[in-house]
């Protein structure tokens, strides 16, 4: 395994590609390197990776809670093997002489994507135009988007929130001022809005595609909520209909889902949460309980396996295996990569914020925390 180590390293690191080394030489050669670089490496592994990645992970979470164990443990390396704006947020806790690196930059997040920060400026300027004068709003985006838009909060009284703690952040913001702006996520925004009685008709989507958002200025007026018009498309697979063919088919089941589903969903499901919320629901559950679960497949099947010894029966609420194709990207491949560039000194795919960015996102960041 070492020879093979030695032959393929080279100075530009090329891609492993599969004639080269099998996939069972690359498992081999990741645990030798993890192994060898243990003092000063930190691999971190979200909930939707696969088995595959997972298996590797010194801890496995979310990503905030991913980012602040990083951001204890100061080790020089932190693989994170997630998406591009959980790296982020962890190069913004970190240490100077820590770096992050995501195994494939090109594991993004299709609703972190659908919000871009001058987007935001130019519905920002509208909204403010349109509201009565003396009014506030106050800006609160979910933590599942770039560094630039947590920055743009940072810098308007804003908070980030994340799909925990997104009632207790909203009820802070409906203090803080009149109106509220969220993004990226609609649905996130609406399901929590709705259940601190914000009724529906006082809340109304922005749709960047459209002129002005889709919307008039007395519908901004009239509005308490202002929600972004982007969804989570691993989320966005579950719906009514998967819920009630399952009240015929498997009346014995829980229906429990993560607020990024849609209104309809949340609402007809028995509860809804977030990732943590889910996986201690399940684990707390008697032995024998049935979930059907409306989020990420990896995990889901995680936890159908996890708890086949206490006969619980877990499965997806959806047939089609809702799978986030985006932390699918990182393949074993490229965590070796990864951790042969770490190993030859000239770390590669370092995620890194600029100073400015990073300011003025760690005050939303730090009221997050704060509140
Ligand atoms: Fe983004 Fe959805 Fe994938 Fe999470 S599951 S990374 S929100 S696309």
């Amino acid at each position: 395994m070492l020879e093979l180590y030695s032959e393929t390293l080279n100075d530009h690191l090329p891609q492993i590609r599969e004639a080269d080394l099998s996939d069972d030489e690359v498992l081999s050669e990741i645990k030798y390197l993890k192994n060898r670089l243990q003092d000063e490496l930190v691999i971190l592994g979200h909930h939707y990776q696969q088995d595959d990645i997972l298996h590797f992970a010194d801890i496995t979470g979310d990503s905030l809670a991913l980012a602040k164990e990083a951001q204890k443990l100061r080790k020089k390396h932190i693989i994170f093997c997630g998406v591009h704006f959980m790296a982020e947020t962890t190069d913004m806790l970190i240490s100077p002489n820590q770096c992050v690196i995501l195994p494939d930059l090109n594991a993004g997040c299709s609703m972190a994507d659908m919000a871009q920060v001058d987007d935001i400026e130019v519905a920002w300027n509208f909204i403010q135009a349109s509201m009565n004068a003396g009014e506030k709003i106050i800006p609160i985006t979910y933590i599942n988007c770039a560094a630039s838009l947590k920055a743009f909060v940072g810098d308007h009284d804003g908070s980030i929130c994340t799909s925990s703690n997104a009632k207790k952040i909203i009820t802070w913001g409906m203090k803080s001022g009149e109106k509220l702006f969220f993004f990226p996520d609609q649905h996130l925004g609406r399901n929590t809005c709705f259940e601190l009685g914000i009724p529906l008709e006082k809340m109304v989507v922005y749709n960047p595609k459209l002129t002005n958002g889709g919307l008039t200025p007395e519908q901004v007026k009239e509005a308490k909520v202002i929600l972004w018009y982007g969804y989570c498309s691993v989320h966005q697979g579950f719906n009514k209909k998967q819920i009630d063919d399952l009240r015929i088919n498997r009346p014995n089941a829980k229906i429990i889902v993560h607020p990024e589903c849609s209104f309809d969903v949340v609402q007809n499901a028995d509860l809804n949460g977030s990732t943590s919320f889910i996986i201690d629901h399940i684990t707390a559950a008697p032995h024998g309980s049935e979930f059907a679960v409306g989020t990420e497949i990896n995990l889901v099947n995680r936890l159908a396996e996890k708890f086949k010894s206490q006969n619980k029966k877990i499965y997806s609420l959806s047939n089609y295996q809702c799978l986030c194709t985006t932390m699918y990207r990182v393949r074993p491949r490229w965590l070796l990569n990864s951790l042969r560039a770490i190993d030859k000194g000239n770390p590669i795919n370092v995620v890194r914020v600029s100073n400015k960015i990073k300011k003025s996102a760690l005050i939303a960041l730090n009221r997050m925390l704060t509140i």
